[in-house]
């Protein structure tokens, strides 16, 4: 029976690739980022429907051969994979969502692995030589750096994850930058090694392909994707997210075109570009180079320094009904989102609150930073998940400016996107772009307690004559002054 032909696999792979596109433009705005889901579910429906049909396709063409339990094991895969995909997508919390990322990544990348050293074996099963004959030479080097890039995204991906978690004792998963002495000079020469062994594979026999080199240049990549990550700090992992989420991409293109199969070149090439943009958008955002990321290890310093302790100077702290009374007789007013907000998951609680100040007329915005909270937008998933009106919200480049005219500012749970070290150009996160608080007439922060924000620093904040600190858990402190307002 055969069940799909190959055009129409083209075209079903196309209108699947058609679905990404749309989904990556719907995920660019949040009233539309439902809608991009939808195109993204659709998308991958389809490309998953159809690369079974072709595997069963594939599977009665090689019916003779080693291929007969590939069907069944797909399947078995398929549902593993998806159960554990959904399981993990409905339990993960918010603020654990880079965490998860990350751990994808690294599926990503070990995928890309075993795919390559499957065609290596046996290339016949994957349509790209006759059987018993040669592994041509484009299709070696395409694999080459496919299991280059799968090995450095696996292992710097299990690195970054184990970072973000910041659960794990293991002194490579500390939030801390690991440095040794010609760090950099190992890497280059890990990096040159990696190609060397590499271009023995490629111009090898293709009929009896040269395994060693090829197992010593993978076993070395993995080595490279732990050393490349260790030595970055905490505070720049957002960027390292992205750029692995670009590896992974380009690892699974570089996988496509040895397979000929133009939805994986598709979706990994959109992976990858808009990983890589991602990363340059970050990177602006926190005024740094990309390069100035991977060899940095910025935010690390702080956090061996002081160890993430607060310092002991006065601060004026007040009661959330203080802090009410103070935003009520406003006339406007900034709320400035942070991680603490989405880990007391107050976002109702504040919209209720902003609801009640308007009606007493005053004028509220929120603020916010590219890299506030755990992941890329992760403020404005928050907010839009409380039915925040979008017009209240504004980005850090449009809303800096009014910070000064601004009789109240309210930090919910934010500590680094507001610290006014990164203006001093001794500072650990000396150039990073922050939402100017500091300049408003009054300033309330609610925190749990003195502690430092992600990067390890103190905030100087914190302890500015108009400011009070209004301790507590987000969502209860905002209750009561939503009670306080009424
Ligand atoms: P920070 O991590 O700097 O600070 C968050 C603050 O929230 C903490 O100081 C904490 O203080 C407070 N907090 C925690 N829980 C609660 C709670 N239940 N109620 C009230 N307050 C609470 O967050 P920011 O959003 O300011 O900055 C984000 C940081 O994360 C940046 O350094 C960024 O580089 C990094 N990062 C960003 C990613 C992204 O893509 N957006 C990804 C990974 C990292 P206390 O314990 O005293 O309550």
């Amino acid at each position: 029976m055969n069940m799909i032909s190959m055009n129409l696999v083209t075209l079903l792979y196309l209108v699947a690739s058609v679905c990404f596109i749309q989904a990556l433009k719907g995920l660019s705005s949040p009233s539309s980022a439902r809608m991009g889901n939808t195109f993204g579910m659709a998308g991958m429906a389809i490309a998953v429907a159809t690369t079974i049909a072709l595997i069963f396709k594939l599977q009665e063409q090689f019916a003779s051969g080693h291929a007969g339990l590939g069907f069944p094991l797909v399947m078995l895969g398929v549902v593993v994979g998806g159960a554990v995909g959904a399981y993990a997508a409905k339990k993960v919390e918010m603020t654990k969502m880079p965490e998860l990322v990350a751990a994808m990544h690294s599926l990503i990348g070990l995928a890309a692995v075993c795919i390559a050293v499957a065609a290596v074996s046996e290339p016949w099963a994957f349509n790209i030589a006759e059987r018993g004959g040669a592994l041509p030479f484009g299709n070696r080097l395409e694999l080459f750096i496919g299991t280059f890039v799968g090995a450095v995204t696996f292992s710097g991906s299990v690195i970054a994850f184990g970072k973000l978690s910041g659960k794990y004792k293991f002194r490579l998963f500390q939030g801390a930058p690991v440095r040794f002495g010609g760090q950099h000079i190992l890497n280059l020469v890990i990096a040159i090694a990696i190609i060397v062994l590499g271009l023995v594979f490629c111009f090898s026999d293709g009929a009896a392909p040269a395994w060693t080199p090829f197992a010593i240049m993978a076993a070395l990549a993995f080595v490279l994707g732990v050393l490349i990550i260790i030595p970055i700090g905490g505070a720049d992992m957002p960027v390292v997210v992205s750029m692995l989420n670009s590896y992974s991409g380009w690892a699974a293109a570089g996988i496509g075109f040895s397979l000929n199969n133009s939805m994986l070149i598709i979706a990994g090439s959109l992976v990858g570009s808009s990983g890589a943009i991602l990363s340059y958008i970050m990177c602006k955002a926190m005024n740094r180079s990309f390069f100035n990321v991977i060899l940095g290890g910025f935010g690390g310093e702080a956090v061996v320094a002081n160890g993430g302790a607060q310092e002991q100077r006065p601060v004026k702290s007040g009661s959330a009904e203080d802090a009410a009374f103070i935003l009520q007789n406003a006339e406007s007013v900034i709320i400035v989102p942070g991680y603490g907000l989405a880990v007391a998951r107050a976002q109702h609680s504040v919209k209720e609150l902003v609801d009640k100040l308007t009606e007493h007329g005053v004028t509220v915005r929120y603020a916010i930073h590219p890299v506030a909270g755990r992941m890329p937008g992760h403020m404005n998933v928050l907010l839009a998940e409380a039915e925040v009106p979008y017009d209240q919200v504004a980005e850090m480049e449009d809303i800096n400016g009014e910070f000064g005219q601004t009789d109240v500012v309210l930090v919910l749970g934010a500590n680094d996107v507001v610290n006014p070290a990164a203006k001093d150009p001794k500072s650990a996160i000396a150039g990073m772009p922050i939402l100017e608080a500091y300049k408003a007439k009054s300033i309330i922060v609610n925190k749990r307690s003195m502690a430092s924000g992600y990067a390890g620093l103190d905030n100087d904040l914190f302890y500015m004559p108009n400011t009070m600190m209004v301790f507590g858990d987000a969502k209860k402190v905002i209750e009561s002054m939503v009670k306080a307002v009424e």
